[in-house]
């Protein structure tokens, strides 16, 4: 990477550092030190004005699946711009890319999961289903069902509801968080939290608590059940294989409502539509943004199975919640194209028999480096833990920084990977091919390297 910035680029962090005020960021420190400036981008590729390429093993924020540059996108937006810019879906209104975008949305996912509604975000559609799931229980006659039970450690958004629901410790340090009646349990965090213990047997334990929490409550009391199939924000954290199925039980045996925020795990990440379908698990209401357009605009959406929306339909009269620019035209336009490009271009198939085996074969190799703990996949995302003892898996202290040292020697060596802590994580566009994966994994054990 070229260290000495163009006069161009020391001009837009100079307006930067003057006038914008970046989110989830120490905006002092950041002045002090110029933002990174990235002004163009294709491919799996994005690049610096001083024409430095950089491997985005993020695929953005987890969400540009198709990769840069696709004119079947930048062409369903033009058309779309051109013929109907903006309308709403309230008052008894709709237009042709909603209807059209909720109907192939449907037909895709599982077959109970019927209706769509539509919201501009991932965190939008959380604070939408902390609303439908409590005004669902009240038009059923049970409108002590509030509670909403996540896990600590999870990431569901970054509004009042969203960032509630999340269990990011330093997200409840500010801004008068969470809202009443949300609640948290622990974690299936094998590697952070149950060394020692079989991993099947830890996975049921961290279920179990969820059983615990119910009954703590009083079931009549719980609404509902929120979980990313692997949590992607905390840290790619790969659930074993015991904890969805018995989750899945425990909220069936209490009849509360359960919830899979597949704002990560949509659209092929996990190797299908759902992450959940990875893990067998039937959710009734589902998050979904990021992924839905290939991060070309925002858009989310709320996937609601025939339960709730029937519930809804016969008994929930007006719901009284919704967004300016709930289902944008043009959002849903884009959608619709990136599904369709992901349908005409197999993605599906080509992660589950090509891309993703080679890039887990691929990251497990990175195993044998003596910083490295662990090194976990699933799908297209893949994490690995940094460790100060690699015999005894003993982790470095806090403000060692680990973590932060390898992903600036990450960007120093052309790849954008992401710490959590001392998780260095990825989650590449899912259009990788097998050259740029051993070029990924190349710029990886370079900054390791480096690291160590
Ligand atoms: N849910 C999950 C699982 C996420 O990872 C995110 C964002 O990273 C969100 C919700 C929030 O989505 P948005 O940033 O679009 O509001």
């Amino acid at each position: 990477m070229t260290q000495n910035p163009n006069a161009q680029t020391q001009a837009w962090q100079q307006l930067d550092a003057a006038h914008h005020l970046h989110p989830f960021t120490d905006n002092g420190a950041l002045n002090a030190k110029g933002s990174r400036v990235i002004s163009h981008a294709d491919g799996v590729y994005i690049h610096t004005p001083e024409g430095d390429a950089i491997l985005d093993g993020m695929a953005g924020l987890w969400c540009v699946n198709m990769g840069y540059g696709r004119t079947e996108l930048v062409q369903a937006a033009t058309e779309q711009l051109n013929t109907l810019p903006y309308y709403n879906l309230f008052f008894q209104c709709t237009h042709p890319p909603a209807t059209e975008l909720a109907a192939q949305l449907t037909s895709l996912l599982p077959d109970h999961l019927n209706r769509v509604f539509f919201t501009g975000s991932g965190s939008e559609c959380n604070d939408t289903v902390v609303r439908m799931v409590r005004h669902y229980w009240a038009s059923q006659g049970q409108p002590k069902r509030k509670a909403i039970i996540s896990r600590h450690n999870a990431y569901h958004g970054s509004t009042m509801a969203g960032a509630s629901l999340g269990g990011m410790k330093p997200m409840h340090a500010q801004g008068g968080l969470p809202i009443p009646d949300i609640h948290h349990i622990d974690q299936p965090y094998h590697f952070g939290e149950g060394q020692g213990m079989d991993a099947n047997e830890f996975g049921l334990e961290r279920a179990r608590q969820l059983e615990a929490k119910i009954l703590e409550l009083g079931p009549e009391n719980v609404a509902a059940f929120i979980g990313e199939p692997v949590q992607g924000a905390g840290g790619v954290i790969i659930p074993p294989e015991t904890y969805w199925p018995e989750v899945q039980r425990i909220c069936r045996q209490y009849d509360i409502l359960l919830i899979s925020d597949e704002v990560i795990c949509g659209f092929g990440r996990l190797g299908h539509w759902l992450g959940c379908e990875h893990f067998g698990v039937k959710p009734d209401l589902v998050c979904m943004a990021k992924g839905i357009t290939s991060g070309y605009v925002p858009l989310g959406a709320v996937a609601v199975g025939d339960r709730v929306a029937q519930g809804l339909l016969d008994n929930g009269g007006d719901f009284n919640h919704g967004f300016t620019y709930s289902g944008h035209p043009v959002a849903c336009a884009v959608a619709s194209a990136n599904l369709k490009l992901m349908a005409d271009e197999k993605v599906l198939e080509r992660i589950n028999e090509h891309t993703a085996p080679y890039l887990q074969r691929r990251w497990a190799e990175l195993a044998d480096h003596p910083l490295v703990g662990e090194a976990r996949g699933l799908g297209m995302v893949a994490a690995l833990e940094l460790v100060a003892d690699k015999a005894s898996g003993k982790r470095f202290d806090e403000n060692v920084g680990a973590g932060t040292v390898c992903r600036d020697f990450c960007i120093e060596s052309g790849l954008v990977m992401r710490a959590v802590g001392d998780t260095m994580i990825i989650s590449p566009p899912l259009i990788i091919t097998e050259a740029e994966i051993d070029e990924l994994i190349a710029r990886a054990r370079r900054s390791l390297d480096l690291t160590w």
